[in-house]
């Protein structure tokens, strides 16, 4: 996944970075639905392992612009996956109840627990995206005045890069996700979704609003991305003009971050061991019916 991954933004470029991802690495087509669906199994084991083992937690966050596939690649990565394990939340505009909180407060409420993988579809990120691009967003927000300074977006960049310290250091594994599409494709993807019919609920009209600020946004996104990048939290930048090839670099992260961790699946301790003997001795002489004891059955001898 390497060159993907950004784990020190000092020197990130994003147009060095291509959408469609060969010329980084080949991956073929035909040969996308074996190598996912092996994938997508041992991500299920290890999610097992990290539940059963209870101490790491797994945050995955996603941003994009409209059309880049973040519902296809939740569904596709995560289908393994057993779903009490897992928590996705998407963060849309935000409510007045929202807004009297500050910018990270919606987000921490729905921060996973140990032991469970935890997706945000959009994030605390988007105060330096959506907002970053149409500041006028931030009167909403109610900031007393002596605070909305030239300084203010340095500020948010480094008050996320010191909230992810924070939950890294408290055992939860963050792993960003910049689904990488191009203008062109997301032009081809808005008229499928207002030509086919079973799409157009897709479509909203300020998306095409949204379109129009494209190199504003692409600005934010860089400079995110060279402001927030961290080993403990990379930026995966995800070529996602072909939508199978992004959902097997965001599968092949996945497996990467959970490889990582020392998962064990818990032992019992000695005192638990011979509890658990007693219970097993105790089931395995007891019948179906109440806590009488089972007759012995045949060819055992009843002294056993
Ligand atoms: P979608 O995910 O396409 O349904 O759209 C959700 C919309 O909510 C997007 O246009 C986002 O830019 C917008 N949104 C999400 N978070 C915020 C935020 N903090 N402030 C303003 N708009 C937001
Ligand atoms: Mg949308």
């Amino acid at each position: 996944m390497s060159p993907f991954v950004v784990a020190d933004g000092r020197n990130f470029r994003l147009r060095r970075m291509d959408p469609d991802g060969s010329t980084h690495l080949p991956l073929k087509k035909e040969d996308a639905p074996a190598l996912l669906s092996k994938t997508v199994e041992r991500i299920a084991a290890l999610q097992e392992r990290l539940y059963a083992h209870d101490r790491w937690g797994v945050l995955l966050i996603f941003q994009a612009m409209d059309a880049a596939g973040k519902d296809s690649v939740i569904k596709h990565v995560l289908s393994g996956v057993n779903p009490q394990g897992c928590q996705v939340s998407s963060f849309k505009v935000p409510s007045s109840e929202e807004l009297g909180h500050d910018f990270l407060w919606r987000t921490t409420a729905r921060l996973p627990e140990r032991g469970r993988i935890g997706v945000f579809n959009r994030s605390y990120y988007e105060e330096v995206l959506v907002v970053r691009v149409h500041p006028e967003l931030l009167e909403h927000q109610r900031l007393p005045a002596s605070l909305v300074t030239p300084r203010l977006w340095k500020e948010r960049y480094e008050d996320i890069v010191g909230f992810e310290r924070h939950l890294a250091r408290s055992g939860f594994v963050i792993r960003k996700f910049f689904l990488n599409v191009s203008q062109d494709e997301q032009r081809r993807r808005f008229l499928k979704r207002l030509d086919e019919p079973d799409k157009r609920w897709k479509f909203s009209p300020g998306d095409v609003k949204e379109r129009a600020r494209w190199h504003d946004y692409m600005s934010a996104y860089e400079e995110m991305i060279r402001r927030t990048s961290a080993p403990h939290a990379p930026w995966i930048v995800v070529p996602a003009d072909r939508k199978w090839y992004a959902h097997q670099v965001v599968a092949s992260a996945l497996e990467e971050a959970l490889a990582g961790l020392d998962l064990q699946i818990p032992k019992p301790r000695a005192g638990e061991r011979r509890e658990l003997d007693r219970a097993r001795r105790s089931l395995a002489t007891s019948s179906s019916r109440g806590s009488s004891p089972s007759r012995p059955s045949r060819g055992s001898s009843s002294a056993s």
